[in-house]
């Protein structure tokens, strides 16, 4: 199979930048070692394109995301753009990206390192082995849903709407995704949603049901999004794959992910039919931003997934997991992760220490 590949690389703003190098020489040192021609296209994104160009995704970045092999993305916003039109926040490039690539499934796994179970925020014995993934629809649901907006009413106050809709075949096409990801994992899967008071997601549930007939080896569930909320913090350990929408998905995974310790920590894969896109779950954080604070993890974790999902080199991927398990292992801890007796690192020595440990493992 091919080896060349072509990456585009979204720094964006805040702490995207900061993560996005040490992701690079990770790359770079897979390149070396493992007789790959990576071709890397830096594109501006969010905040800093808005800055640049006057628009958070700019046609050239859109287009050269759509060629690539593979997109990188850091994360995107900041108090900055927080007064500007909708239309141009940071945060739009996000959503521009997913519909233009058709990028239907997010997915996210909170997986917890051995080293680092003592930072989750519940009870060790709750959340050993964790290892959880959410499915979550990204193309569709209320994020994307029209009618929208703001109107101001004939008494001169205002509305704010914003429209929850899924059709059969968007169903289908993401839990297909869950039952397939289910069938190399331990075949459970847990579909969320509020089919107790949400039309549509009833219609989920109908769909699911149905669709679950094609994959009788695995195990379904369904369960109420604010039962599930409640169930992650209480038993963790009951999900393998949430298969569940996109808002829902937003609030859940990021529940999840606070259960391994750090968001700082967890990857995320949006694929599609082509160019599948890479990025860590956390925002831009501009309270720690230039400070060298930013876990990198989550970024190189990412790479690991691309690896994984668009260039079919699973290895590659698990060389990338256990060298970030082996820093874990002797001690080094950026500041979000940190607890006593660790080594505290920078954000930059945190992806030299991985890189250091990588090139043992690619020996
Ligand atoms: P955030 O994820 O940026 O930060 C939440 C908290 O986690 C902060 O305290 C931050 O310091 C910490 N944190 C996040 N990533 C970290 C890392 N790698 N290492 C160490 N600590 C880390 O979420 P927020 O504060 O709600 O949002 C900040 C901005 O990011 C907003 O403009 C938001 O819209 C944007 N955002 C972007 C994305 C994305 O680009 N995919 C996702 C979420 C939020």
């Amino acid at each position: 199979m091919s080896k060349n590949f072509t990456i585009a690389l979204l720094p964006g703003d805040g702490i995207g930048p900061e993560v996005i190098h040490e992701a690079v020489k990770v790359l770079r040192v897979l390149e070396e070692n493992q007789g790959l021609k990576l071709t890397l296209d830096y594109l501006s994104v969010g905040g800093a394109a808005y800055e640049k160009e006057g628009h958070p995704l700019p046609e050239n970045t859109l287009d050269m995301a759509q060629k690539a092999d593979s997109v990188l993305l850091g994360a995107v916003g900041g108090p900055k753009w927080e007064k500007i039109d909708f239309s141009l926040r940071p945060e739009r490039a996000l959503l521009g990206l997913r519909s233009n690539l058709n990028l239907y499934a997010n997915l996210r796994p909170a997986k917890i390192f051995p080293a680092l179970v003592n930072a989750s925020s519940l009870k060790r014995e709750l959340v050993e082995n964790l290892d959880i993934l959410v499915v979550r629809e990204l193309t569709g649901g209320i994020y994307f849903g029209e009618p929208r907006g703001v109107e101001t009413l004939a008494d001169g106050t205002r509305k704010g709407f914003n429209t929850l809709v899924y059709t059969e075949e968007e169903i289908k096409r993401i839990g297909r995704v869950a039952f397939e990801v289910a069938r190399k994992r331990s075949k459970k899967v847990v579909s969320v949603d509020k089919a107790n008071v949400l039309e549509v997601t009833g219609l989920w549930r109908e769909v699911m049901t149905e669709l679950h007939k094609e994959y009788p080896d695995v195990a379904l569930d369904h369960m109420y999004v604010d039962n599930c909320a409640m169930q992650l913090i209480r038993a963790p350990k009951q999900f393998d794959v949430i298969v569940t929408t996109n808002m829902f998905g937003d609030i859940l995974s990021d529940e999840a992910s606070m259960l391994t310790g750090s968001i700082g920590m967890l990857p995320s894969a949006s694929l599609g039919r082509g160019t599948a896109m890479y990025e860590p779950i956390h925002g831009s954080a501009p309270d720690i931003a230039g400070k060298g604070l930013a876990n990198p993890l989550a970024t190189i974790l990412s790479i690991g997934m691309m690896f994984k999902y668009s260039f079919d080199q699973e290895k590659m991927s698990i060389k990338i997991e256990s060298a970030v398990e082996s820093v874990l292992n002797q001690g080094f801890r950026t500041r979000d992760i940190m607890s006593e007796g660790m080594i505290e690192v920078s954000t930059q020595e945190m992806g030299d220490e991985v890189i250091a440990e990588l090139e043992k493992q690619l020996i």
